[in-house]
């Protein structure tokens, strides 16, 4: 819980940060913003990943300075481990011998730390950071608010996803209020990524269907969609989301090819409709509205089950509304 992050940092000096593979701008934000708060606080931090960061986050204060590892080779007093369902996500060698601080804001988060920070009312890492930052008498500078800010608006979708609460928009006020331009941060999260983004999008909206209730969409991915568009990492962020702009849709499945039979599937909804459980039923997990796994198998079949869970999902929720509105 907090107040043992408190005593852990008044009491200890060296520390690593990670966080999960494929990082996102929480991930990253996150990271970032707790390096900068332990550096702040006369201690020495770095940040460590095992994958390259996509563009949209390079431009984030210190992000030139992280150690790109796929083992800890640091005498560390401990390593924070950022947004991680369990030990083995950041994919670093060793990480599960060093004393670990998990912070997540994940209800399905497994308790694998030495210490266990788990917020699941929190929107983003990034406001949990902030109230870290209050709770140990820090200092918000411009770093941290730059950092923590992005991680808030890649979670919520720029103040827009239901996880937004008054106390989001009262901490990005806070972090505006010391020097973060709102339009800087969308510019370099949503105005900067490659023209294969752009081919890449039209190859994969291509292949958009909906099962037969109309309400869930699901659209896939191939490798060489991604080798022949020249796409980068990170260039398909949001791909998932197009098809819920469709007042109709209500779930979506984005499947993209990996390696050979091996993919990495993303799920999302509206309102009532649980992915997370979805995504879990598959070893994978999330949030309510955004969840996702990694699996192996036939394409067709797995696409079909996962589907089928949605459209039973979507049906359940709509017969349950019905009970009500009977009642
Ligand atoms: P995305 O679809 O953007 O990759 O992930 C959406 C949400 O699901 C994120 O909050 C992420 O942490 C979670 N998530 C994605 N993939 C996995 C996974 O393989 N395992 C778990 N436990 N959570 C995941
Ligand atoms: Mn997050």
């Amino acid at each position: 819980m907090l107040s043992q992050v408190v005593e852990l940092i008044e009491n200890k000096q060296f520390f690593g940060i990670t966080t999960h593979v494929r990082p996102d701008g929480d991930g990253i934000g996150s990271s970032l913003g707790l390096c900068w708060l332990l550096r702040s606080l006369g201690k020495t931090a770095e940040v460590i990943v095992s994958d390259g960061i996509p563009p949209s986050y390079t431009t984030l204060p210190g992000a030139d300075e992280i150690r790109h590892t796929k083992e800890i080779d640091r005498e560390y007093d401990a390593v924070f481990v950022i947004e991680c369902s369990d030990i083995d996500r950041p994919e670093i060698v060793n990480l599960d011998k060093q004393f670990t601080v998990n912070i997540d804001h994940h209800s399905t988060c497994e308790h694998f730390g030495t210490i266990n920070w788990i917020d699941s009312t929190a929107s983003a890492v990034g406001e949990m950071i902030y109230n870290l930052c209050k709770a140990i008498g820090g200092r918000i500078t411009k770093e941290i608010a730059e950092c923590v800010y992005l991680a808030l608006v890649a979670d919520t979708g720029s103040f827009h996803y239901p996880n937004t609460t008054d106390r989001t928009l009262k901490v990005a006020s806070e972090l505006v209020k010391v020097g973060v331009k709102p339009a800087k941060i969308s510019e370099a999260v949503y105005n900067n990524y490659t023209w294969g983004r752009i081919e890449l999008m039209r190859e994969v909206l291509n292949t958009v269907r909906r099962d037969y209730t109309g309400k869930v969409a699901f659209l896939r991915q191939t490798l060489a969609m991604k080798q022949f568009s020249g796409a980068v990492e990170g260039d398909n962020a949001n791909f998932v989301n197009i098809p819920l702009s469709a007042k109709e849709i209500e779930a979506v499945c984005y499947m993209r090819e990996v390696g050979c039979n091996s993919f990495r599937v993303s799920l999302r909804s509206k309102g009532e409709i649980n992915v997370a459980k979805i995504a879990e039923k598959f070893g994978g997990g999330g949030h309510k509205n955004a969840a996702g796994l990694s699996i192996k198998g036939d394409w067709d079949e797995l696409e079909r089950e996962i589907v089928n869970c949605l459209t039973e999902a979507v049906e359940k929720v709509h017969s349950n509304e019905m009970e009500l509105s009977f009642a």
